[in-house]
């Protein structure tokens, strides 16, 4: 039989946190889990889709763990932006490394170390079969990057948003705690609005919602599930409208 090369989505928007890259160390970044990432995203590029990541800090700062810890949370939460910054430049230095073309959009000025986001920019860079990678999320504080991810996917008309977890997709229990706990393969937003499922920020989630985009989550360590999901496997959790 032959094998289907036929991609699902012209263009995807990829949320990855800043845990994803820490591999099994507590802090920091883990340039193994990078790399594996690195090829993760090739094997979808070379179908020709267009690939733009959302990546997040959580691995250095989240401003509301520094604002339990006693810091303003306005000045937590720029820290925390700053550190989707330093994510980004270890994932372009990989990626380059591994020939993929990478431009770092990043919501605040940075000049001479990375590019501020320009829409217009990103679309056209995206359709020349480069990764833009956007960081400092949306550039404000209160949000997380999942703002980012349903802001930036609606810009630019991504087809499908993804959220990479640890956890192979939205459970009607914590998996690590309930034995019994179960996937969802497909959720609405109103049945995850309604059961209180933790999918992703509240403001986010509600974005996704009213802007019709669908959203899948599911486990970026399983090897080749970026790929298998482009080609329209039914992967982890489906969230649409
Ligand atoms: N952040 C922010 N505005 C944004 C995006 C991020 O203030 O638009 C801050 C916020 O404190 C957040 C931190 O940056 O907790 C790191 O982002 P996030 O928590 O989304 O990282 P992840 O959990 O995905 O690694």
């Amino acid at each position: 039989m032959q094998e289907n090369t036929q991609p699902k989505y012209k263009r995807v928007l990829l949320k990855l946190s800043g845990e994803a890259l820490m591999g099994d160390s507590k802090f920091g970044i883990d340039p193994k889990v990078i790399e594996y990432i690195a090829n993760e995203i090739q094997d979808v590029l070379e179908l020709g889709v267009e690939v733009a990541i959302v990546i997040g800090g959580g691995n250095f700062f989240r401003g509301k763990a520094l604002f339990d810890a006693g810091l303003g949370r306005v000045s937590g939460d720029n820290m925390g932006t700053v550190a989707t910054i330093l994510n980004a430049l270890a994932m372009r230095d990989i990626f380059e490394r591994h020939d993929i073309s990478t431009r770092i959009m990043s919501a605040i000025p940075m000049s001479g170390i990375v590019d501020y986001y320009d829409r217009h920019k990103a679309i056209r860079k995206l359709s020349r079969g480069q990764v833009i990678i956007f960081a400092a999320g949306t550039g404000n504080p209160l949000v997380t990057t999942d703002s980012a991810l349903s802001l930036r996917g609606i810009e630019i008309s991504a087809d499908l948003l993804l959220k990479a977890t640890n956890v192979d997709g939205v459970y009607t229990a914590d998996p690590s705690v309930d034995k019994n706990a179960t996937r969802y393969q497909h959720l609405t937003y109103k049945e995850a609005l309604d059961k209180e499922l933790a999918v992703m920020d509240l403001a986010a989630f509600c974005q996704c919602r009213d802007y019709g985009k669908a959203l899948r989550i599911f486990n970026l360590r399983n090897k080749g599930a970026l790929l298998k999901i482009v080609l329209g496997a039914d992967i982890g959790t489906l969230v649409t409208n």
